[in-house]
C-alpha cells in the first residue's frame, strides 16, 4: 500500500507515530517559510507540514506542488501547536511533520475549484464529471447512497429476501415509456428491448417459487426529457408471494423508518405510522397524489357557494361540471397587485383561465377581484368556510376539475416554498391507495391501465370491470413524501382469465397481447401463488434524504438534461461497419 493511514484517521492519540500518507493536494499555502499542505484522500483531509528546516527535501518538494496533484509523504504526527487546532476538521488537533515527500502524479489546473463549494455551471460538472465527484458535496452523496443500498440489503437479507439479477436484454416490459431497443446482430432485423422495470420478470420469479425477491434493478425509459428524468435510473424491486396490500405497505414502511433513523439520524419523520389517503381525498385536499403533508394550506371546494353566486365566472363553470376550489395562503394578505398577478401567471401553465382573489390586510381590509359580483352573504360565507382571519390571501381557481386540481396543486407548494414552510429535516411520508383502476384516454378513445398492466383490481370491484371500469378501484399504492411520488406498486393479477380481460379492457388486441405476453399468459396456468410488489426509487428517495434537488447529484455519471453524457460523449455516431453487421441502415441523420 502506498498509505498506512487515512488522511481521515489520524488523531491525538497518533502523535508520536510515523505515518505515510496518499493523496491529493486540496490546499497549499506558505507561511512564514514553511509549507502548509491539507492533504486529502476519501476519507478526509489532514495538515501536512514541510519545515526546510527538517527536511529541505520534502520543503522543496512542497512549493512546488499544486491542488490536485498525487503525493506520498512519510513524515511524524504530532499536536498542533496551541490555538492552531481546527475544530472543523476531524484531525484537526494534529499534523503531519514531513520527512520525504513524493510526487506521485501531477495535476492540471482543473476547470473548477475542488476544495470551495462555488456554483459551477452544471454542463461543466459533468463534462469533468471524476473532479466534480471529487468535491466534498458529490463524495458525501455518493457514501450516502451507498449506505441506504447497504441498509437496504442487509435488511431484506435479514428477512429471507433473495436478491436476484435480472436480464437487461429483453422484451418490452412497459411502464408507459418508449421502450429503448437493442439490434440483434444475431438475429436479423430483431430487438430486445431493455427493461423499463424488471415487472414482469419478479412476477415470473414469484411463479417459480422465490417467494422473496429483491433486487437493486436498473430501469430504462426513453422519455422525453422533461423535468428531472434520467433515461436509466434505480430502483430497489420487491415482490412477494402470499401477500396482501397490507403486508407489503408494512414491510415497505418499516424499511424505510428504520433506513431514515439509521443513515440520516437528523432528519425527522413527521408521522408514524404513515398516513394513509385515497387518491380521491388527496386530489380533494391537495390537488394531487403525491402531497406534500409538511404544511395544511388545504383545497377547499365552494362550487355550492359559487353556484347562483351572481359571478359569471364561477356560475358558468359550475353550469358546465366544473369546480370552483380555493386555497388560504395565510400570511400573504398584503401581496401586491403585481404579485398576485405573478401568481396568476404561474398557474395560467397549467391551464388556469385566473386566478380570483380575495385579500386581508392585517388591520382586516379587503381587496378582492371579484368580490363585488357577489352578495355579502356569499363573499362571508366563503371567509368562514375557509376559516379568513386578517393577514390572509384567499385564492380560487375555476375550471375543470384536473386543471382546477393541478393548478391549485402546484400553487399550493409554491406558496409554501415563499412561506417557507417546507422544511427539509422533515420527511412526511404517506401511502396513497385506491387509484382508479383505469383512466379514460381522450386521445386514443380508451382505457389505460393506472398504474401498468399487470395491477390486479379490488376484488370487490372487479365486477365493475365489466359495468363500468371508471369506477373501479386498483389494488394499488404509491408511497409518497414531501411532493414527490417515491414509489409505486401493486397487488397483481395471478390468472389468466382476468390479465387477458384487462388486456381486452385496455384495448390490447388479443394477437399482440399474445405475441407481446404470451410468456406471462402462459405462466400464469402453471401455480401462480397471489403475489405483489413495490418499486421505490433509489435515486429520488437519496436525493431527498441528501437534501438536493435533482437525482443528478445522487448518480455517479448521469445523463444531462438532453439525455447526453457530456464526459465520454454519448450517444455517439458507430462505424457504418457496425451498423452493417447489426442489419441497421440510418435513414436520416438529424444534426445537432
Ligand atoms: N414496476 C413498477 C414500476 O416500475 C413497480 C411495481 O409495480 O412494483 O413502477
Amino acid at each position: 500500500m502506498y498509505k498506512t493511514h487515512t488522511c481521515g484517521e489520524l488523531r491525538l492519540s497518533d502523535a508520536g507515530e510515523t505515518v505515510t500518507l496518499a493523496g491529493w493536494v486540496h490546499r497549499r499555502r506558505d507561511h512564514g517559510g514553511v509549507t502548509f499542505i491539507d492533504l486529502r484522500d476519501r476519507y478526509g483531509i489532514v495538515q501536512v507540514v514541510a519545515n526546510p528546516e527538517n527536511s529541505p527535501q520534502a520543503h522543496q518538494a512542497a512549493t512546488d506542488v499544486r491542488a490536485e496533484w498525487v503525493i506520498q509523504v512519510t513524515g511524524t504526527v504530532r499536536r498542533r501547536p496551541e490555538g492552531m487546532e481546527n475544530p472543523n476538521l476531524a484531525t484537526g488537533e494534529i499534523e503531519v511533520d514531513v520527512e520525504e515527500l513524493k510526487v506521485l502524479n501531477p495535476a492540471k489546473q482543473p476547470p473548477f475549484l475542488i476544495n470551495k463549494e462555488e456554483e459551477v455551471e452544471e454542463q461543466v460538472r459533468l463534462r469533468y464529471r471524476y473532479l466534480d465527484l471529487r468535491r466534498e458535496r458529490m463524495r458525501s452523496n455518493l457514501i450516502l447512497r451507498h449506505r441506504a443500498v447497504k441498509f437496504i440489503r442487509d435488511y431484506l437479507d435479514a428477512r429471507g429476501f433473495l436478491e436476484i439479477e435480472t436480464p437487461i436484454l429483453f422484451k418490452t416490459t412497459p411502464e408507459g415509456a418508449r421502450d429503448y431497443l437493442v439490434p440483434s446482430r444475431v438475429h436479423p432485423g430483431e430487438f430486445y428491448a431493455l427493461p423499463q422495470s424488471p415487472q414482469q420478470l419478479k412476477q415470473l420469479l414469484m411463479v417459480a417459487g422465490v417467494e422473496r425477491y429483491f433486487q437493486i434493478a436498473r430501469c430504462f425509459r426513453d422519455e422525453d426529457a422533461r423535468g428531472d428524468r434520467q433515461p436509466e435510473f434505480t430502483q430497489l424491486d420487491l415482490e412477494m408471494s402470499f401477500v396482501h396490500r397490507e403486508d407489503v405497505m408494512a414491510l415497505t414502511e418499516d424499511l424505510f423508518t428504520k433506513l431514515i433513523a439509521a443513515v440520516v439520524p437528523e432528519k425527522r419523520l413527521l408521522s408514524t405510522p404513515w398516513p394513509r389517503l385515497r387518491y380521491q381525498e388527496a386530489m380533494e385536499r391537495f390537488g394531487k397524489d403525491n402531497p406534500d403533508l409538511r404544511f395544511g394550506m388545504e383545497l377547499t371546494d365552494i362550487s355550492d357557494l359559487a353556484e347562483g353566486s351572481g359571478f359569471k365566472v364561477f356560475e358558468s363553470v359550475v353550469a358546465s361540471g366544473g369546480h370552483v376550489r380555493g386555497l388560504n395562503a395565510s400570511g400573504l394578505g398584503d401581496y401586491s397587485r403585481r404579485q398576485i398577478d405573478e401568481l396568476t401567471e404561474y398557474v395560467a401553465q397549467f391551464g388556469a383561465k385566473g386566478l380570483a382573489y380575495l385579500a386581508y390586510t392585517e388591520d382586516g381590509e379587503m381587496r378582492s377581484s371579484f368580490a363585488k359580483f357577489l352578495a355579502p352573504e356569499t363573499v362571508s360565507a366563503i371567509q368562514d368556510r375557509m376559516q379568513a382571519k386578517p393577514g390572509d390571501l384567499l385564492l380560487f381557481v375555476a375550471h375543470r376539475p384536473e386543471v382546477v386540481y393541478e393548478a391549485l396543486g402546484r400553487l399550493r407548494v409554491e406558496l409554501a416554498d415563499r412561506l417557507g414552510l417546507r422544511d427539509p429535516d422533515i420527511l412526511a411520508f404517506c401511502w396513497i391507495i385506491d387509484f382508479p383502476f383505469v383512466v379514460w384516454n381522450e386521445e386514443e378513445n380508451r382505457w389505460d391501465p393506472s398504474h401498468h398492466l399487470f395491477t390486479a383490481p379490488m376484488p370487490e370491484d372487479a365486477a365493475l370491470l365489466d359495468s363500468d371500469p371508471g369506477r373501479a378501484r386498483g389494488q394499488q399504492y404509491d408511497m409518497v413524501v414531501n411532493d414527490y411520488e417515491v414509489g409505486g406498486g401493486s397487488i397483481r393479477i395471478h390468472d389468466r382469465e382476468l390479465q387477458e380481460k384487462v388486456f381486452e379492457l385496455i384495448g390490447l388486441d388479443p394477437e399482440v397481447a399474445r405475441q407481446r405476453f404470451g410468456h406471462m399468459l402462459e405462466a400464469f396456468e402453471y401455480g401462480t401463488p397471489p403475489h405483489g410488489g413495490i418499486a421505490p426509487g433509489i435515486d429520488r428517495i437519496v436525493m431527498i434524504l441528501a437534501g438536493e434537488p435533482n437525482i443528478r447529484e445522487v448518480m455517479a455519471f448521469p445523463k444531462n438534461q438532453a439525455a447526453r453524457d457530456v464526459m465520454a460523449d454519448a450517444p455517439s455516431p458507430v462505424e457504418p461497419e457496425q451498423l452493417r453487421e447489426l442489419h441497421i441502415q440510418v435513414l436520416d441523420k438529424k444534426k445537432d
